[in-house]
C-alpha cells in the first residue's frame, strides 16, 4: 500500500460534528474556522518506540495514548479541543501490517470522536516508529489556566488518583508484583489515560494555576512553583489517600507504604490535573469536580519562598528531592 492509500484508508475521515473544520485531510493545508474571539491553545507531544512505549505495545492503546497525552495538555490550560494533526514515522513492517494500522487508527479516532476533536492533517514517512501529535484547542481570552498564577495561601489540589500508571509500569518491568485486579486497573491508567478535559474547562475562573501530571506529582508541582515564584507544603498523607481511593483501592493495602508513597509522589503518566485555587474557591472547586465527574483532593497549600516542603503522615518532614520525578535527559 502506498503512502496516500494508507492515509486515505486509516486516517482520512469526514470531520463530522465540527462546524469549525472547513477542510480536513487531503489538501496542502487543513482549514479551520475557530469561533470568533477565542484564543488558540496549541500543544505537541511525541511518543517514540523504545522510549515511551515498548515495541509490543497494544496498537489501539497506543493510538489512544498518543492523543490522550495531548488532550491532557489542553485540559491543563482549561482549553476545549478543536482539532489535531498526526505526524507518523512508520517502519516498513508496520506500514505493511493492516491489523496494526487498523487498531492504531481505531484507538486514536475513537478518543478523537469522544472529545469532538477531528484529525485534520499530518505527515507520514518511513522511519523508526514515532507518533507526533499537535492538538489545537480554544479558550476564551484571559481564561487559560497558566502555570504562573499560584498565589500565597492558595490550596493545592489534584484530580482523580495518582500513582497507578507507575505501579503498572513497575509490574510490567518486574520491579514488583501486583494482585491481578490491581494490575488490571493500573494498566488501564498506564495504557489508556483519561484526559481531564471537562474538569479543566470547569476550572476556568476558579483555579489560579494548573498543570497536568505527566512526569510525577512533585516534579510537576515544581513547575508551578517556579513559574509562580512561590513555595508549597504538601501533605503526604492526603496524597496517599488519592491512591487508596482509586480503582486499586481494595488492593492498595497489599502494596508497601513506601512504594505507594514513591509511586504517588513521583510516578509519571497519570495525566491528572494538579492545580491551585484560593481557599475562598473551595466550594467552586468541588462543584467543578462534581459537574465534570472527576474527583479532586486538597493535598496542601502555597507558601511564601520557593521551597517545596513535604509533610509525612506522622507530621515530620520528608525530603522531597527523592521524589522530584523524571527527566528525559538525566
Ligand atoms: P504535502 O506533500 O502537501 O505535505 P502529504 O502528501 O504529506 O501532503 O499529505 C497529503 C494529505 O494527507 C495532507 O492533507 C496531509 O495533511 C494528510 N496527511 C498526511 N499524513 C497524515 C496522517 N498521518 N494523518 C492524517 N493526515 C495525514
Ligand atoms: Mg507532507
Amino acid at each position: 500500500m502506498g503512502e496516500f492509500d494508507l492515509i486515505d484508508r486509516y486516517f482520512k475521515r469526514k470531520a463530522t460534528g465540527s462546524a469549525q473544520v472547513v477542510l480536513g485531510v487531503g489538501d496542502d493545508c487543513a482549514l479551520l474556522a475557530p469561533a470568533a474571539g477565542q484564543q488558540l491553545a496549541i500543544s505537541s507531544d511525541m511518543l517514540v518506540e523504545g522510549r515511551h512505549f515498548m515495541p509490543d505495545a497494544d496498537p489501539s492503546g497506543l493510538g489512544h495514548k498518543a492523543l490522550a497525552v495531548n488532550l491532557s495538555d489542553l485540559a491543563a490550560m482549561g482549553a476545549s479541543p478543536l482539532a489535531f494533526t498526526l505526524a507518523l514515522a512508520l517502519p516498513p513492517e508496520r506500514a505493511a501490517d493492516p491489523a496494526w494500522l487498523e487498531a492504531f487508527s481505531s484507538g486514536l479516532l475513537a478518543l478523537a470522536g469522544t472529545h469532538g476533536c477531528p484529525l485534520v492533517g499530518g505527515d507520514t514517512t518511513a522511519g523508526p516508529l514515532t507518533l507526533s501529535i499537535t492538538v489545537l484547542g480554544l479558550v476564551p481570552p484571559g481564561e487559560a489556566l497558566r502555570r504562573s498564577g499560584a498565589q500565597l495561601g492558595d490550596d493545592v489540589w489534584v484530580s482523580g488518583t495518582l500513582g497507578q500508571a507507575r505501579l503498572a509500569l513497575g509490574a510490567l518491568r518486574q520491579e514488583w508484583r501486583l494482585p491481578p485486579d490491581v494490575l488490571h486497573a493500573a494498566r488501564q491508567r498506564l495504557e489508556r489515560p483519561t484526559p481531564r478535559l471537562a474538569l479543566g474547562v470547569a476550572l476556568r475562573g476558579v483555579a489560579s494555576s494548573a498543570i497536568d501530571v505527566s512526569d510525577g506529582l512533585l516534579g510537576d508541582l515544581q513547575h508551578i512553583l517556579q513559574a509562580s515564584g512561590v513555595g508549597a507544603r504538601i501533605d503526604a498523607q492526603a496524597v496517599l489517600e488519592t491512591a487508596a481511593t482509586g480503582a486499586s483501592g481494595q488492593g492498595a493495602g497489599s502494596i508497601p507504604q513506601d512504594r505507594l508513597l514513591a509511586t504517588t509522589l513521583a510516578g509519571g503518566d497519570d495525566y491528572e490535573l494538579l492545580f491551585t485555587a484560593a481557599a475562598a474557591q473551595r466550594d467552586k472547586v468541588l462543584r467543578a469536580a462534581a459537574t465534570s465527574g472527576t474527583p479532586a483532593s486538597r493535598i496542601g497549600h502555597i507558601e511564601a519562598g520557593s521551597a517545596l516542603r513535604l509533610q509525612r503522615p506522622d507530621g515530620s518532614e520528608l525530603d522531597p528531592r527523592q521524589y522530584l520525578g523524571f527527566d528525559h535527559f538525566a
